[in-house]
């Protein structure tokens, strides 16, 4: 089974996987097996700040070392629940990002997240760490760059308001999440500086977890 939360002998389903000495555990007959157990790397942070222009261009310099992913692909259908921190949505990414892990390169997910929804999960165990490094930027930039959106990203000033109370909130208690998360200022900050920031993070995580 390439998805870790089954059992390859019963094929039970964990509602909560069991990690054990590196092994994982299936509750219902108790057969163990190993598993990579791979960082995942969270490039997070308000909308405009810079995630998705990042995204391809760390494709192409880390093809060989990471799977770079966008998060919103998911966002559809009965994943898009109106539930707060959207904990189907954020385990559904878990697992499909410890199922890609398996294949050997840890993910780097983009897109809007804070701990808060990843860490408390059942499927977090399947993860030797989960690291987060948010874009952020300064309000009046970042409110200029959503309102040059195209109109069928629904980026009204209601919704433009919203996410820069994120950004303010995010700008102060980013590092006193748990763990904490890193933040990168793209305001005055040119595409291929910023690029770099995230790659030398990407490698600082990949040396040290
Ligand atoms: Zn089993």
């Amino acid at each position: 089974m390439l998805d870790p939360t089954i059992c390859p002998s019963c094929g039970d389903r964990a509602e909560a996987p069991t990690v054990r000495q590196g092994l994982l555990v299936c509750a219902e007959c108790g057969h163990s097996w190993p598993f990579r157990r791979l960082p995942l790397l969270a490039l997070t942070g308000p909308s405009g700040a810079g995630k998705s222009t990042v995204g391809p261009l760390l494709a192409e310099r880390l093809s060989d070392r990471v799977v770079v992913l966008e998060q919103d692909v998911l966002w559809t259908g009965g994943l898009r629940d109106d539930v707060d921190g959207h904990p189907t949505f954020r385990a559904t990414w878990l697992r499909m990002a410890a199922m890609i892990h398996q294949s050997g390169r840890p993910v780097v997910l983009c897109g809007t997240v804070v701990p808060p929804e990843f860490e408390p999960l059942p499927e977090r165990v399947l993860f030797s760490g989960i690291h987060y490094l948010a874009l952020a930027a300064e309000p009046d930039v970042l409110a200029r760059r959503l309102r040059a959106r195209p109109r069928w990203r629904g980026w009204d000033e209601e919704r433009i308001a919203e996410m820069l109370r994120f950004n303010d909130w995010l700008r102060q208690q980013a590092a006193g999440l748990f763990p904490p998360v890193e933040l990168l200022d793209t305001t005055r900050t040119a595409l291929e500086e910023t690029v770099e920031k995230v790659v030398a993070w990407v490698e600082q995580v990949l040396a040290t977890d």
